[in-house]
């Protein structure tokens, strides 16, 4: 109740000031040309209000949560949330600072397209990219880019070839608020290595301090030359283990002292809201859609102070139950066909399916995949690698569906044949101390594993992203001739009965 009259008030703040602002500016006393030098908020001339609001919405790490399932919320509610938000205050924008289209059947199915027009319908200003916009390689973030109504971000991904920043980000957007020039600054964390290598072998990030170069460098442009007032900085890289970080490895505190006023994180799907030592805040919501970052900015069009006057992370639970919006069904229904394969029942399980149980049977499965093959000219001692999964990680007792697996090893990353010195399979693959490591052998494996040639050369089988990862020192014999990812061998597995009893 409280926070609907602090609400209604400012609303009304906000209302009357546009009224003087507006008519002011035929006013004799100061003709339009507010003083406020003791900062009360009116012009010492003409007695106006001077003061303008304005709300930020952030969402970081949606990755494609879009409908709701057992696990998760999807978007809907968000939607209707953020068109209330709106009409409560016109001075509202709402920001996406990355890893918004990878985890979810609907948006893999689409790549991305149907969440980027979510985006558009939701009426997003802008969206930096993080390292799960690559999943797909740079053809999919063209794709999106000539579908969204928005810019993407990133000041610092460049082009290995022109050395010049890719086309398809801009390095910053600017928003006209009620007289306030806002503008946001986009980049990308350093994140390239947790990227398959051969989806961004033509460009690279700039980090550390050419990274702090290029955001000063803009925040000093958009201000000379754009006359923006206040600067967010929408980057996708934040603070681990509960703390913040600041001013260590992912962000530079001197950007707090005159070139940042609010920033806003991603990708390491914490939340928090934060001021760090100068006082600028620092956001982030999670992730897999947990909820919203929020900050509410004021600024004083007569002698330019402003001050973020409250920030919080909002989680889903604060507006889960409000209506759905229509939006996200329309879309839904518009994509139907794209979509369809994700409702695919694939059979049951009568227990619940950790991802580690997943993970050991994807090892197995890539080792019987890859012996089909290759079986015949190369003697394959193991299956395995690196495997990631995904929110929500485990399979439920019951039906499986195909969009279940598609949450859980959304990547598209392809077999391939590799050889391997005795020494690196030992220490990568059969005794590593990565627990995202699984591995599968038989017989033939368990015989070379006990009695290991460190300066022999073995064969075994990994996807693309254990193969492109250069500690693994593997090299490439061949690829697959068609797709085969770790979700489709579990699909037909499951659909041959492999988890039924
Ligand atoms: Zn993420
Ligand atoms: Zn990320």
């Amino acid at each position: 109740m409280k926070n609907g009259i602090i609400t209604r008030f400012l609303a009304l703040i906000l209302a009357l000031s546009s009224i003087f602002l507006a008519s002011c500016n035929g006013e004799k006393k100061c003709g339009g040309n507010h003083k406020d030098k003791n900062d009360d908020g009116f012009c010492d001339n003409c007695n106006r209000l001077v003061l303008v609001y304005f709300d930020l919405y952030a969402l970081n790490d949606l990755h494609g949560k879009f409908s709701d399932t057992d696990s998760q919320p999807g978007v809907d509610e968000l939607t209707t949330y953020f068109e209330q938000a709106r009409a409560k205050n016109p001075n509202t924008v709402l920001l996406a600072s990355g890893d918004m289209w990878q985890g979810s059947p609907e948006s893999n199915l689409t790549s991305g397209n149907m969440m980027t027009e979510w985006m558009n319908r939701v009426g997003f200003v802008s969206m930096t990219l993080g390292n799960h916009e690559f999943d797909w390689g740079e053809e999919a973030i063209i794709e999106n880019e000539e579908l969204a109504e928005f810019p993407f971000l990133a000041i610092n991904i460049y082009d290995r070839d022109t050395n010049k920043q890719v086309e398809y980000c801009e390095s910053s957007v600017v928003v006209e608020l009620n007289g306030v020039t806002v503008g946001i600054i986009g980049a990308i964390g350093d994140c390239y290595s947790s990227i398959s290598p051969d989806k961004v072998e033509d460009v690279y990030f700039k980090t550390g301090d050419e990274l702090t170069e290029l955001v000063k460098a803009e925040s000093e442009r958009l201000r000379e030359e754009e006359g923006v007032e206040f600067i967010v900085y929408s980057l996708h890289d934040g603070g681990t283990n509960g703390s913040v970080n600041y001013g260590t490895s992912y962000y530079d505190i001197t950007l707090s002292r005159g070139y940042v006023d609010l920033v806003f994180e991603g990708h390491t799907h914490r939340s928090y809201a934060k001021p760090d030592d100068e006082g600028i805040w620092h956001l982030q919501g999670g992730g897999d859609n947990d909820g919203i970052t929020y900050a509410s900015a004021r600024y004083n069009t007569a002698n330019g102070n402003k001050a973020v006057t409250e920030a919080k992370f909002i989680k889903t639970n604060e507006y889960y139950q409000l209506p759905d919006s229509p939006i996200v069904n329309e879309l839904l229904n518009k994509y139907k066909d794209e979509i369809a394969a994700g409702d695919e029942v694939l059979g049951t399980t009568p227990t619940w399916r950790s991802s580690d149980y997943l993970r050991d049977v994807i090892a197995q499965l890539y080792y019987e995949k890859g012996v089909e093959l290759w079986g015949d000219e190369y003697d394959i001692v193991l299956g395995g690698g690196y495997m990631s999964a995904r929110s929500p990680y485990d399979l439920e007792a019951g039906e499986i569906r195909y969009g279940d697996l598609y949450s859980i090893f959304p990547f598209d990353n392809n077999l391939v044949l590799c050889s391997i010195k005795g020494s690196d399979l030992e220490r990568r693959f059969f005794n590593t101390n990565n627990s995202n490591y699984y591995v599968y052998y038989d017989s033939y494996g368990a015989s070379i594993k006990n009695n290991i040639d460190a300066n022999k050369t073995y064969y075994i089988i990994v996807d693309s992203y254990s193969s492109s990862y250069a500690p693994n020192r593997l090299t490439e014999i061949e690829r697959y001739d068609e797709p085969v990812y770790a979700r489709d061998l579990l699909a037909d597995y499951i659909k041959e009965g492999g988890l039924s009893h």
